[in-house]
Order: C-alpha cells, then structure tokens, then sequence
C-alpha cells in the first residue's frame, strides 16, 4: 500500500538522520532510581524537581481520594466533572501564585492542553503572537491553531522584540515565553518583557512549567523577580515539580472566565480525576513547606555545575534544575547517552526539532531527591566518557 510504503520511507530517513525517537519502559516508580529492562538506573531524566512525584503525602492523599471521590471525573468541567477539589485547588493556586489582584485559576489536564486554550481563546485571525524562539512546542502550536500572526524573536532577545512591537499594526498583542526554557535552563527576561508589554499595550503569558514549585519559594519565576500585573497569563503544570498531573493557568478574572466561556481545550474534554485535584493540593502544601527541598536542589545544582566545569563539552550557563549540555552532532549526543546508560546512568539525547540543529545535548535534570552521591556519579561517569579524569581528579587539584 502506497501510504504504509511512504511512512516506512519516511521513518527510515528519520533514522538515517539520527533522529529516532525511541521510549524506554520503566518497571519501578519515577525517583531517582528506576528498573529499566531489569537494570537499576540512576535517573537524570525527568522533571519531579522535587521529588514529589514519590512523596507518601501524595500518595496517601491519592489513595484516600480515590475511595471518597472514585476514579474518574465521569464529564466535562461544563457538564458534570467540576468537583468541590477542583474548585478548591483553583483557590489555592489562585491565592498562591497570584500574578496579580482579583486573579483566578483554572485547572487544565494537562500543559499543553492549557497553552492551546490560552492562545486559541485570547487571540485570533487580526492579532499577533510574539513569540521566543526557543519557546514550548505547545505556546508555538497554540499560536498556529489560533489563526494570529505569529511572529518569532530571537532568544531572550527583548531588543529585537520592541523593533517588532513597534511596527506591529495588530489589534490584540501576545508576547509568550517560557519562564525557564525547557532544554536550556535559563530564564527569560521577565521584567524587559512586562515593561515592553505595558509600553505596547499587550498581555504577558509566561509558561512556567520548569519555575513552579522549585523558584520563587514554589511560587514561581514571576514571583521570584517580584512581578505582578494584570498584563500577565501564567500556565504552569502540576507533573513536573508538583509531581502529579495537569496544569493550571493564574490570570484576572476576566482572562479566565474568558477562558472558562470559550476555549476549546476546556470545554471540550473530560475534567481530570478528583481524587488527582486531592493529591495536588496535599502537594501544593510539600511546596509550601519545601525549602529544605529547595536548598537541597540548589546545593545540588551548584555542585554539579562545579565538577562539571572541565568536561570538554559546553554546559549551558543555568542556575535552575535543567543542565544542559551541549554536544552538537546529533550522533555524538546519542552515543554519549548510551556510554553514560551502559555506566547505570540515564541523561537523555535531546536533539532536533526539540532544539536546534547542531546543538543536540544532553539534558540533565536534578531533583531534590537526589544525594550528593548521586551528583558525584554522573560528574565522574561524564569525566570518564570525555576520557578527563573525576570529581576525584578534581578534587585533588
Ligand atoms: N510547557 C513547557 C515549557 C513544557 O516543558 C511542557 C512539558 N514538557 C509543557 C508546557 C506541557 O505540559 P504538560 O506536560 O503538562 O502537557
């Protein structure tokens, strides 16, 4: 058959460029050790910054919630599936987060669920998106379906952005960006793009999937550069340093309403489970309380960063949780995470269209859940892949 011929033509090409994508299973908990094909590795692959995704809190409150509220949501928010725990975890996160006076928050199933809805609802056919080059594949998809002008800058480039905002003759402005980008690690520059957004009249949306729960006292990039304004839409997503599942946007009552009336992702699709909204809000607590996590992570991140400083490749400049590492070539990255795999180690690949071409890395993720041990064994299992000694070697001189 001609399709299945083409599609098998086309994923072989993806493999000669180096580009397959391949899933690893694992057979224990998400913790920074995991089974994977029987082996016990130790794990710098994911995005439960603070260990929470194994937290017995969490858990408990999960397994108490599943007897009261059952399993399943049953309908959507605007049909049967809005539970007294979503509607109390949008008041706590409301209350928590708080970009601005008068906010509100509403729940998503997930991240990119909550993007699409942003863009598709706040921004349409006469409006323009202004949008970071290394932004989220979903803010980039949400501002496709939306039918604005998409407009790109280059990274963290504020500069380049006011030239745009200048000559723009768009009704409805956006300006979207990750807060802490994805598969870099570093941050945007949040108070340039909220100054430039009161300046041109547009609305801020920051997607901080990667500063939730671990900047800002758990609060968030925004709140740890002071900003609040109701210019700003804020996503954030509850399965990375929250350790559950979904995602919430924080913004005036008035983006949220606008958001409950009409945007497609929420009205369209089953709530997520109750008993999921219980869990988040025993985890929003372990967030409120978790400055010990915290230090522990940055401690973590610090002393990474310090044994890694004489590997020949280059560590992108970061203090977050996500470390990357740039090689380059897209083969060079994937046979430095397979010599790290066979070490007991898992850092994975990333390469493009993920990140651009020729900057293919390994990104590293931290988690409070770590120990200092664990850190020391991915700096020396990376030393001696570059063949240039360990956090012994280093140490001695
Ligand atoms: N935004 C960013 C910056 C992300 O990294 C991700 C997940 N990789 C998402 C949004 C999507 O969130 P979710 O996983 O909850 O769909």
């Amino acid at each position: 058959m001609r399709f299945l011929a083409e599609l098998e033509h086309e994923l072989h090409a993806r493999g000669a460029a180096g580009l397959t994508r391949t899933r690893r299973t694992l057979e224990s908990a998400q913790g920074p050790r995991a089974v994977v094909g029987g082996r016990r590795m130790l794990v710098f692959a994911s995005n439960d910054y603070l260990g929470l995704a194994g937290d017995q809190k969490v858990v408990s409150a999960m397994r108490d919630a599943l007897e009261r509220w059952g399993s399943g949501a049953g309908a959507s928010h605007l049909l049967s599936g809005h539970f007294a725990p979503h509607a109390a975890l949008e008041r706590a996160l409301a209350e928590f987060v708080a970009p601005c006076d008068d906010a509100r928050a509403l729940l998503f199933s997930t991240g990119y669920l909550a993007n699409l809805a942003i863009m598709t609802s706040l921004a349409s056919r006469s409006d323009a998106i202004f949008a970071d080059r290394l932004d989220h594949a979903c803010l980039n998809d949400g501002a496709l379906l939306s039918r604005a002008k998409l407009v790109r800058y280059a990274h963290a480039d504020w500069r380049a952005l006011e030239a745009l905002l200048a000559r723009t003759a768009a009704r409805r402005k956006l300006i979207a960006t990750d807060a802490v980008f994805s598969m870099d690690g570093d941050i945007a520059p949040l108070r340039e793009l909220l100054a430039l957004a009161d300046r041109f009249d547009a609305m801020l949306v920051v997607d901080d999937a990667h500063g939730f729960g671990v900047l800002g006292a758990g609060r968030g990039t925004l709140a740890q550069e002071g900003l609040a304004s109701e210019r700003l839409i804020v996503m954030a997503t509850l399965g990375k340093a929250a350790g559950v599942a979904g995602a919430f946007v924080a913004a005036h009552r008035l983006v949220i309403e606008t958001l409950v009336q009409t945007a497609r992702p929420y009205i369209y699709t089953t709530a997520s489970p109750p008993a999921l909204a219980c869990a988040l809000l025993q985890s929003l607590e372990s967030i409120r309380e978790g400055d010990a996590r915290r230090e522990h992570l940055a401690a973590l991140i610090a002393r990474f960063r310090h044994g890694a400083r004489s590997l020949p490749w280059r560590l992108l400049p970061s203090v977050t949780a996500i470390q990357a590492l740039v090689i380059g070539d897209n083969d060079a990255a994937v046979a430095l995470g397979q010599a790290l795999w066979e070490r007991g180690i898992w850092a994975p690949a990333i390469r493009p269209p993920t990140v651009p071409a020729g900057t293919a890395r390994l990104r590293i993720s931290l988690s409070a859940a770590h120990a200092d041990s664990d850190v020391d064994a991915l700096v020396d299992a990376l030393h001696a892949c570059a063949g240039t000694g360990g956090t012994r070697a280093i140490t001695r001189s």
